[in-house]
């Protein structure tokens, strides 16, 4: 039994929410795990308000999607707004941490733990103030979509965002809970990974006209993948938007080789990147396969049995909402901080897009301490968050509509 009764040693006033968070962050739902143990808590709550949650699990069942419509008054549930957020957290492994990651725990204003700012807080949020939401007569439907394995490429939310778009009448708008110090970002690059596994042929280190490197053949991958990411940074497309306003890419793992003395036949390469709304994530991809094409030719020559696979990971679409539109106005009204300014990483809002959902992100912390060691969040941010489910809660049950 983990003690969660954080204290905190600083005049910030308690945020209310508190309990709610620090339930979530004290139980661990690294990426790698499952996290149905954080959804049956969810579950349970929702089930005491005599309300009834939706699960959408991933194929073996040892992670879910949970969903929960709140109708509106009239009891209608087409449109409304979504209220997403991802149950996963980064692993803490290799980390320094100065108190254990899954107990929360106050200091100087601040609350840390694993997934404090990414992103426990705004789920907690949510949840503290579920009784009200659920009571309330509310103008329209209000969805609350959190995923699983949003941290290793935004899996669950692939699933999550076609469903609620495939609905008869899909919800209308959706706010992305993601840290984003409650700025409004209307726009985030693209996320994709790609990995290519080169199969050379082994042979003793002496005999080297009877092996195919695979090691020498990825590095070459490596330097092409390098130089498309230098051509994207000299010649653009450009969206001065960005903090890094171009296309990104880089192999960041790689694996290969057994021992010194055996030529290796086995070299894995995985590709990170991240391109802006005008740069094309399929042209990319056609470049790195058509450079995996010309090396497995090339190692083809050495020996026919050679070969280079090219796997696409993960992707995740970029978003580009508009300033003007529903979410963006909404999330702005609310309390959320008007910016033009797009992020860099890639969150489900780009699936809700995608999905027809006009998407915004805005949600509390910063995502400079997110997947950090002493990742922590600013009492003061969750009480913004609060301040902001709260004006959404009086905006929906406004009686003069
Ligand atoms: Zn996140």
């Amino acid at each position: 039994m983990r003690n969660t009764g954080a204290v905190p040693t600083s005049s910030n006033p308690v945020p209310a929410s508190l309990p709610w968070i620090e339930r979530l962050v004290s139980v661990d739902t690294t990426s790698r795990d499952t996290n149905l143990p954080l959804i049956e808590l969810l579950e349970e709550e929702m089930q005491r308000l005599g309300l009834t949650p939706e699960r959408l699990p991933n194929d073996d069942g040892t992670k879910t999607n949970l969903v929960l419509t709140l109708p509106a008054a009239d009891g209608s549930t087409g449109g409304g707004i979504v209220l997403s957020g991802h149950t996963d957290v980064v692993p803490v492994d290799g980390q320094e941490w100065s108190s254990d990651p899954f107990v929360p725990q106050i200091r100087n204003g601040r609350l840390y733990g694993r997934g404090t700012a990414d992103m426990k807080s705004f789920i907690g949020v949510i949840m503290h103030r579920l009784p009200e939401l659920a009571a309330a007569e509310l103008s329209e439907p209000v969805h609350l979509a959190f995923s699983y394995d949003e941290e290793v490429g935004c899996l669950g939310g692939a699933d999550l965002a076609a469903a609620l778009g495939a609905r008869p009448e899909p919800p209308r708008v959706c706010i992305v809970g993601e840290p984003s110090s409650m700025r409004v970002i209307a726009g985030h690059k693209s996320s994709n990974v790609v990995e290519l596994v080169f199969r050379g042929r082994s042979a003793h280190s002496s005999l080297t006209p009877d092996g195919v490197n695979a090691i020498e053949y990825a590095a070459r991958a490596v330097t092409a993948i390098r130089d498309l990411a230098d051509s994207r940074c000299a010649h653009g497309p450009f969206d001065d938007n960005y903090l890094v306003p171009w296309t990104t890419a880089g192999v960041n793992v790689i694996s290969g080789g057994i021992a010194t003395n055996t030529v290796p036949e086995l070299c894995t390469v995985t590709c990170d990147f991240r391109t802006i709304a005008g740069d094309d994530p399929a042209a990319v991809i056609d470049q790195i396969t058509r450079q995996a094409r010309e090396l497995e030719t090339q190692m083809r020559a050495e020996h026919p049995d050679a070969s280079v696979e090219v796997n696409v990971v993960a992707q995740v679409p970029s978003l580009e909402s508009s300033t003007g539109g529903p979410a963006y106005r909404l999330a702005t009204q609310l309390g959320g901080t008007a910016t033009t300014d797009k992020v860099t990483y890639g969150t489900e809002a780009g699936q809700f897009a995608n999905a027809g959902i006009d998407a915004v992100v805005c949600g509390p912390g910063d995502i400079a301490q997110a997947h950090a060691a002493d990742e922590y969040i600013e009492l003061d941010q969750i009480a913004a968050c609060e301040q902001f489910i709260d004006a959404l809660l009086d905006r929906l049950t406004q009686t003069d509509g």
